[in-house]
């Protein structure tokens, strides 16, 4: 599959559509500029890759939308060198941005067939992840902890106590959170049992499910 002329224009197009909603990051839009999103979505869809939404791909999951991405990236203010902690694997794709913006990435995925593929096609498009775990993200990763940061990627009912038990001091958890509907929430961690939470709008995901399948 080709990165070509015409899916440039259509990313830079993209880029400006996320300057419009809001996001102002420069490294989170040039590495939004940079990466062949459409390389990350199953054929049917190509058509529709630099458009800001989500799309389907394999087990019942989703790429998410543009704006989603940039706006979870944004808010991990991601410093070059960074131990960032994903949860939601998915298509990879907002592990390629982490990436970009030079964090050192590990990022967990609980279904194992999406786990398989994107553990093959980040290596092929030049990405290399620190790790990609097949477990469950709920437990974070504490052979790996303490992080910069850390986000989550699919809607949770709740905050889960080892991410935030697993964060650096001034480190950054941005999660979904709640059922139907989630809000974004950012909590920073000022001391040992200290966190600052912010809540920041309304979103929709994929839920976040317990134990690996
Ligand atoms: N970041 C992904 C978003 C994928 S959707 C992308 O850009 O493509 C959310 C992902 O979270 C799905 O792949 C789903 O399988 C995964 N997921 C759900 N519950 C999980 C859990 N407990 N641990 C790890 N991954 C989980």
């Amino acid at each position: 599959m080709k990165d070509t002329f015409k899916h440039k224009g259509l990313r830079q197009k993209l880029v400006s559509t996320l300057v419009s909603k809001g996001i102002v990051n420069k490294n989170v839009l040039a590495a939004i500029g940079k990466i062949p999103r459409h390389l990350f979505m199953d054929s049917s869809f190509l058509d529709h890759a630099y458009q800001d939404k989500p799309f389907p791909i394999a087990a019942d999951q989703t790429i998410s939308q543009p704006f989603t991405v940039a706006f979870q990236s944004e808010l991990l203010e991601v410093k070059k060198g960074d131990k960032v902690l994903e949860i939601g694997t998915g298509s990879g794709y907002q592990t390629a941005v982490l990436c970009e913006l030079g964090a050192k990435v590990y990022s967990i995925e609980r279904q194992q067939e999406l786990f398989k593929k994107t553990s093959k096609f980040l290596p092929k498009l030049g990405y290399g992840p620190k790790k990609l775990i097949f477990g469950d993200g709920y437990k974070g990763l504490e052979e790996e902890a303490p992080f910069d940061s850390i986000i989550v990627t699919a809607g949770a009912p709740f905050v889960p106590k080892p991410l935030l038990a697993q964060l650096k001091i001034n480190g950054r958890l941005v999660i979904p959170v709640g059922d139907n509907v989630q809000t974004m929430t950012l909590y920073i961690r000022k001391g040992p049992k200290e966190f600052e939470k912010h809540e920041l709008g309304s979103f929709r995901f994929v839920p976040l499910l317990e134990d690996k399948n």
